[in-house]
């Protein structure tokens, strides 16, 4: 899950670490307000999207008066701010944040990511910071330090301090750097993060650090022992088909193929997808109904599914080893019986009480095209597409 700025610098400072003062707005009046509330004479207007990148697409504005700001504000309103390049999706302005001005004088790059080939908290830093990172991180790719953080023992001062060494903070400042390091370790510890991001992390004209741009992921899976981070999601910012999908307890994957798949667990789905690619297909999604699926959340994702015109046929495979293969077979006649799709469905089921769930799937007396190994499963979609594309055209368009 991702959070705004405000938010990842809101518990930021609640481990200590410095960002402007700032303040929030839901209209162009409010923004004029924080900016009088805040003083000063100069503000930067951000709009609050989940992505990075929007200096460079008009989403931060650098304001000299209020009348200025209450300007920006209104023109970052309900815009689309598109981030990632065209065909990327955009994401509309609902929330602006209003930030006293900063004098930069140095701009650099902190992030701490979750590493999957060293399996630890990696953390990256780079001298030079700002919007350039990406750039730098291809150009010059030895200017970007990387430091595991050994997870038995998490991350030692002397790490810190390396790290602010090696970001050429000079000595007045690296006792607050190195805390800052170690402070934006435990956040990203504590709150069980898989990404935090400090771009820039500047040093300010009054010479001390101050956190000036902040993004926060947080792992799903460990988000019910945070209450209090889960209620920060924004639903706005996020895909709609994985918003509906996560409200019904599922997992959701969009693709641009047309095969519906519905499966249990990512690796067996990861698995169907490259199958079926072998064999020419593309999915139009991942439905994950994760473990003990009751046949209500398996008709669930059925019914989610049939809203989508894009697809040509849909795949149920499940491999059961804590689900039950006659849970799923209910919850398909269940879902089909109240709804009949209009496209095939292929259901391969094995492991648990598989031979109850095939029962319950021919005694309905339902069109199912079954199988039993993978292979089928994938080669019975691929066949029931064709005909379906061959009957009546191609349904993606
Ligand atoms: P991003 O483009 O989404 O990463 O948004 P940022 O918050 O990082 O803002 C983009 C750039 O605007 C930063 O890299 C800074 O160079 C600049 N910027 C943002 N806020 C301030 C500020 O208060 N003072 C100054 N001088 N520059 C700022
Ligand atoms: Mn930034």
């Amino acid at each position: 899950m991702d959070i705004h700025e405000y938010q990842a610098k809101e518990l930021l400072n609640g481990f200590g670490i410095r960002t402007p003062r700032g303040g929030l707005a839901y209209s162009p009046e409010q923004a004029a307000y924080r900016a009088r509330d805040i003083g000063g004479e100069r503000w930067v207007v951000k709009a609050q999207v989940h992505s990075g990148g929007r200096g460079k697409v008009g989403g931060i504005h650098d304001c000299g008066d209020e009348d200025a700001v209450y300007r920006a504000a209104s023109r970052l309103f309900g815009s689309r701010l598109q981030t990632g390049g065209s065909g990327s999706p955009s994401k509309v302005v609902y929330r602006v944040y209003v930030e006293e001005y900063v004098e930069i004088q140095r701009e650099m790059y902190l992030g701490l990511v979750l590493d999957r080939n060293s399996e630890r908290v990696m953390v990256v830093a780079s001298a030079s910071g700002g919007m350039e990172i990406e750039e730098i991180s291809v150009s010059e790719p030895d200017s970007i330090l990387r430091c595991i953080v050994e997870p038995a023992v998490g991350m030692q001062a002397f790490q810190a301090r390396e790290i602010a060494f090696l970001l050429g903070i000079d000595s007045a400042n690296l006792r607050s750097a190195t805390d800052l390091i170690l402070a934006a370790y435990r956040a990203f510890e504590e709150l069980d993060a898989t990404m935090v991001e400090i771009n820039p992390l500047v040093i300010a004209e009054d010479g001390r650090l101050c956190a000036l741009d902040s993004k926060m992921t947080f792992d799903d899976n460990a988000l019910y022992r945070h209450p209090e981070i889960a209620e920060l999601r924004d639903k706005s910012q996020e895909d709609a088909r994985e918003t509906r999908a996560m409200d019904r307890g599922l997992k959701y994957i969009g693709f641009d193929g047309d095969i519906g798949c519905i499966v249990n667990g990512a690796g067996l789905a990861m698995a169907t997808l490259d199958l079926l690619e072998k064999h020419g297909g593309r999915a139009a999604n991942f439905l994950d109904i994760g473990g003990a699926a009751p046949p209500e959340r398996v008709a669930k994702a059925i019914r989610q599914l049939q809203s989508d015109e894009h697809l040509s046929v849909l795949l149920i495979n499940v491999f059961a080893g804590i689900n039950r293969c006659d849970w799923i077979a209910e919850g398909v006649v269940q879902a089909l019986a109240e709804k009949p799709l209009t496209i095939p469905v292929v259901v391969r089921l094995a492991g648990n009480n598989v031979e109850e769930g095939r029962k319950t799937l021919s005694r309905s007396g339902l069109p199912i095209i079954r199988a039993s190994t993978l292979d089928e499963a994938v080669t019975r979609t691929i066949t029931a597409r064709q005909r379906m594309i061959d009957s009546n055209g191609p349904r993606n368009p």
